[in-house]
C-alpha cells in the first residue's frame, strides 16, 4: 500500500497515467482458460480446407465444379492454401504466431477419442471429465452428467463465483453435460434466454427464437458467440467454454456448402475473441486457449455426413493449443499420438489444479514445449 501512496504523490506532479500503470503492474497475472469446440469438425477440413471429392459428390446432376460458388470461394491447389482460405485467422495468425495444433495424419500426428461411441455427449463428457465412461454415458439424451466436470471442479476449488466459470453452447443438451450439480456454473445452452444490459444483445436474445434453424435443439452459432463475448467482457470469467455446433448439423443435412460457411464464420469468431483478449490487460498474456472437437466423421464422400461407433474416421480428432507457456508453433510433426482424455487435465493444469490427483484414471496433461 505504501508504495502506491508514494506513487500517487508522485503522480500529482507527473500526471494520473503513472498511478494507473503502477496499479496495473502491481497485479499478479491470473490464469484464464478458454475452451472452444467445433462440433464434429473433421481433420480433412481443419488441415486441408475444402474436400473436393465431398463437394463434387454433393453437386446435382449436370452441374459443374468450376461453376460452383463454394468451389470458387475455397479452392486452392495445396491443402495448406485451402485451409488458409477457409480459416485465414486460425492458420494465418493464431497457429503461425501464437499456438500449435496436433492431429494432422499427413504430418505424422494423431489425436483420437478414447470413448468408442463417437458421437456428441460421450465426446464432450470425455473432454470435460478426462476419461470415457462408455457404459454409463451412451446417448445424446439430456441426462444429467453422472460425474463432476472440470468446469465445476475449477469453480469450487478456486472458490470462484458462478459467473466466473461459464459455458455458452449452441446445443441445448449441454445443460446436462457441463454440470453434475445443476446451478454450479453459468450455462447458456440452446435457445435459452440471455440477460444483458446492452440493448443490442437484448435484441439478439429475441431474434434467436425467430431465426429458426432446421434443428430443434441447436441455435445458430452467432447467438452463442455474441452472448459469450458479452459475458466475457462484462463478467470477466476465469474459465469460459464456447461450444459451436453448425459444423456438425449442416454436415448431417448434407449441406457441404454450409459446413464450409460455418468454418469460415467460426474463424471470424476466433479473430474477434483473440482481438479482445489482446486488448484486455487482465487477459493478454494470461489466457490459455484449447480448441478441439467432440468427434470426427467418415473420411469419404460416402460417409462424411455421419459419425458413430461404426463409422471409420469418427475417432480421428485434433487439438489446438494457445498458451503463454507453450513455445511450439504450427503443426505438430512426427509426434506420439494424443488423446481426447488429456484435455481435462490440460485445462485444470493451466488453472493450477492437478486433475490426475483427483481422477487417477484420467489422461495426463498435454505438454507442448
Ligand atoms: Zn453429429
Amino acid at each position: 500500500m505504501k508504495h502506491l501512496l508514494a506513487a500517487a504523490m508522485l503522480a500529482a506532479t507527473l500526471g494520473v497515467g503513472f498511478v494507473r500503470s503502477a496499479i496495473v503492474t502491481a497485479q499478479a497475472p491470473e490464469p484464464k482458460v478458454i475452451l472452444i469446440t467445433f462440433d464434429g469438425a473433421r481433420t480433412e477440413e481443419i488441415f486441408g480446407g475444402l474436400d473436393v471429392d465431398v463437394l463434387t459428390s454433393t453437386l446435382s446432376e449436370g452441374k459443374k465444379l468450376d461453376d460452383n460458388d463454394t468451389y470458387k470461394r475455397f479452392w486452392a491447389e495445396t491443402p495448406e492454401a485451402r485451409r488458409e482460405k477457409l480459416m485465414p485467422f486460425f492458420w494465418g495468425v493464431l497457429m503461425r504466431q501464437h499456438g500449435s495444433i496436433a492431429g494432422n495424419p499427413r504430418a505424422g500426428s494423431a489425436v483420437t477419442l478414447t470413448n468408442t461411441h463417437r458421437f456428441s455427449y460421450p465426446g464432450y463428457a470425455e473432454v470435460l471429465l478426462g476419461e470415457a465412461h462408455d457404459a454409463e454415458i451412451k446417448s445424446n439424451d439430456p441426462l444429467r452428467n453422472p460425474y463432476v466436470t472440470v468446469l465445476e471442479e475449477v469453480q469450487s476449488r478456486l472458490k470462484l463465483t458462478k459467473a466466473q466459470v461459464a459455458a455458452f453452447t449452441s446445443w441445448s443438451v449441454f445443460n446436462a453435460i457441463v454440470e453434475h450439480q445443476e446451478g454450479s456454473v453459468t450455462v447458456n445452452a440452446g435457445f435459452a434466454p440471455f440477460d444483458s444490459p446492452d440493448p443490442l444483445i437484448q435484441e439478439l436474445g429475441r431474434l434467436q427464437r425467430e431465426t429458426v434453424t432446421p434443428w430443434s435443439s441447436v441455435r445458430h452459432d452467432i447467438y452463442t458467440f455474441r452472448f459469450a463475448m458479452d459475458h466475457l467482457q462484462r463478467a470477466k470469467p476465469r474459465m469460459l467454454y464456447l461450444a459451436l455446433g453448425e459444423t456438425d448439423d449442416w454436415a448431417h443435412d448434407g449441406r457441404y456448402d454450409r459446413v464450409l460457411d460455418a468454418y469460415e464464420r467460426s474463424d471470424a469468431y476466433l479473430r474477434q475473441l483473440w482481438t479482445w483478449i489482446e486488448s484486455e490487460p487482465t487477459y493478454r498474456g494470461q489466457t490459455h486457449i484449447l480448441i478441439t472437437t467432440d468427434h470426427g466423421r467418415g473420411h469419404t464422400p460416402k460417409d462424411w455426413r455421419d459419425h458413430g461407433a461404426k463409422v471409420e474416421g469418427a475417432q480421428d480428432v485434433w487439438i489446438a493449443l494457445v498458451s503463454p507457456g507453450m513455445t511450439r508453433r504450427g503443426e505438430w510433426q512426427q509426434q506420439p499420438p494424443l488423446r481426447t482424455n488429456q484435455i481435462a487435465a490440460t485445462l485444470a493444469g493451466w488453472m493450477g489444479i492437478d486433475w490426475r490427483a483427483l481422477r487417477p484414471s484420467a489422461g495426463g496433461p498435454i505438454s507442448a514445449n
